[in-house]
């Protein structure tokens, strides 16, 4: 009988039948609080009716038009949007269907656009799972365990951990610079400028336990690109579309003196509400470069997908949504908090907006694998689904969809309180 394969074993019991906002149905019609929405991809909660529409509505005009044989409407129609919402001066766009290729993309990008082979990675990273994105991904061994030889040219920088819970007593600003020394010392000892092509960081760390990142980090990153001619690709697959309480993760870094406009910056998850579409967004200069290359692909900007993305967009906008991912993930936070006080594994409780971890250490401050699968386990059994991540997979984190009300985080964090 076929069966899937052992490693796409589900980290939850439930076998759905619909969703509906942030919650999800099972066979035996039982109802799930689901704060993982996909790994962050029903942005707008399971099936907004405003994109099942536009999704429905397109399936009846154009299902696929392979976009180097023909240009579609929606995907005209999706690139004037995202115009309006990217970073000035991002303003040329390439898609495709997943993250990992989003970060495929801008890999072939890099090396383009400046003939330099090397990526510069951070500690703790994430950029997916095909051969090419796990070797720029260190966020926990699992990713690449068995699948050697990977890709050559990566380089593992340090990333500043705000947390203080593991940083020695020191302040966020000397844990930073030691994080841009570290840099330095790499493009000094391991990767030249004249070798390399590109830096490539998340504004918070996903999978590799919702560490975000800071100005004081990201100013220096940018600086040391200006200085070199590296481009900057900040991936914004998790942290992008309202997820962190600001339109785009960087948003919370930048000022008006530091717009830190990435040259690259990666598109995907939270863009379409669950209807598979990435893509990368890039300075034209950097763009034309490396054309004429050949990026493209069979499947990429999906006349549906292209919809429910314009639809997800108009949705975000109507319904204040990245608005509310800051308020509730505020009150996330401290409901999480409340609960940690009283419960010393718990050591840290972190995040922006609507993407918040929570670390657990045992007594003598390692990472707790365990007890962070436990709670996920005795959540779900209470009907609270959740995720775990982190280098050790020690963080359990909460990423509901971003229309999730007051009452629906209060609930979560009663399941949850009751789950510890
Ligand atoms: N980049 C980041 C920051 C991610 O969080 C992910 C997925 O979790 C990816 C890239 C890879 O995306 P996908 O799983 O769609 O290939």
């Amino acid at each position: 009988m076929a069966h899937l394969s052992p490693q796409l074993k589900q980290a939850t019991p439930v076998v759905a039948t619909h969703g509906e906002g942030v919650y999800l149905y099972d066979e035996s019609g039982n109802r799930h609080l689901d704060f993982t929405a996909g790994i962050g991809v029903t942005s707008t909660g399971h099936c907004h009716p405003k994109v099942v529409e536009a999704a429905q509505r397109q399936v009846g005009q154009l299902i696929h038009g392979q976009y180097t044989t023909i240009m579609h409407q929606p995907l005209q129609q999706l690139t004037a949007k995202l115009g309006e919402v990217l970073p000035a001066g991002l303003e040329s766009l390439f898609f495709a269907n997943s993250g990992s290729e989003a970060a495929e993309a801008a890999l072939r990008l890099a090396r383009q656009a400046t003939g330099r082979p090397n990526i510069v990675v951070f500690q703790g990273g994430f950029h997916g799972r095909t051969v090419a994105a796990a070797s720029m991904t260190t966020s926990g061994t699992k990713f690449k365990a068995g699948f050697s030889p990977l890709m050559s040219g990566v380089v593992v920088s340090a990333f500043p951990n705000p947390s203080t819970y593991r940083n020695l007593g020191w302040d966020l600003d000397q844990v930073t610079d030691f994080a841009l020394q570290q840099l330095d010392l790499v493009l000094q000892t391991q990767s030249s400028p004249a070798d390399t092509a590109a830096f490539l960081v998340e504004p918070v760390l996903g999978e590799g336990g919702y560490v975000p990142g800071n100005e004081r980090f990201f100013a220096g990153l940018r600086e040391r690109a200006d200085k070199h001619g590296i481009l900057l690709v900040v991936d914004e697959v998790q942290t992008g579309f309202g997820r962190t309480g600001k339109f785009w993760g960087m948003d919370h870094f930048r000022g008006a003196e530091n717009p830190l406009t990435p040259d690259i910056q990666m598109l995907a998850k939270g863009i379409a509400s669950g209807f598979p579409i990435s893509g990368i967004a890039a300075r034209t200069e950097v763009m034309e470069e490396a054309w004429p290359g050949s990026q493209g692909g069979t499947y990429g900007a999906n006349a549906v997908a292209c919809a429910a993305a314009l639809a997800t967009l108009d949705v975000i906008a109507e319904e204040d949504l990245v608005a509310n991912a800051d308020a509730r993930g505020e009150q996330l936070r401290e409901a999480l908090r409340r609960i940690a006080a009283d419960y010393p594994q718990i050591v840290d409780v972190r995040g922006l907006g609507l993407m918040v971890g929570v670390e657990l250490a045992d007594a003598d401050g390692r990472p707790d694998t365990a007890t962070a699968a436990a709670l996920q386990q005795a959540a779900a059994q209470r009907g609270l689904l959740l995720l775990t991540c982190g280098p050790w997979t020690e963080v359990v984190r909460f990423i509901p969809a971003l229309v999730v009300t007051e009452q629906q985080v209060d609930d979560a964090a009663e399941i949850f309180a009751d789950a510890v």
